[in-house]
């Protein structure tokens, strides 16, 4: 029995848009947010799974780029880049955990 993560990536791999970790959304989250988000750690809207964001699977050949959970494949964060704006969708996540360093 194969791992569902594996089969997410063999269809999207045929469909020419590679599946990635969430790490590869670092630069765009970045830029939108001033602390690093792929550590922080989202609970799914869908299945309440709560893990980093660098742990989503990343689809980054759309209009934007895409996060999903591992869990049960919902969408968690949506961004679309503009050139002069973004627009950032997180109603897939019911919450956001954030480190912040200790001053
Ligand atoms: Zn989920």
């Amino acid at each position: 029995m194969s791992d569902p993560t594996d089969d997410q990536a063999r269809d999207a791999a045929a469909d020419g848009d590679p599946v990635l970790d969430g790490n590869a959304a670092a630069g765009a989250l970045s830029e939108i947010f001033a602390i690093e988000l792929t550590a922080a750690v989202a609970a799914c809207a869908g299945c309440g799974r709560r893990a980093a964001l660098a742990d989503a699977t990343s689809y980054q050949q759309a209009p934007g780029l895409v996060l999903r959970c591992r869990g049960c494949e919902h969408v968690m964060v949506r961004v679309v880049l503009g050139p002069d704006r973004r627009w950032v969708d997180l109603t897939g996540v019911a919450v956001l955990e954030l480190s912040i360093p200790a001053s």
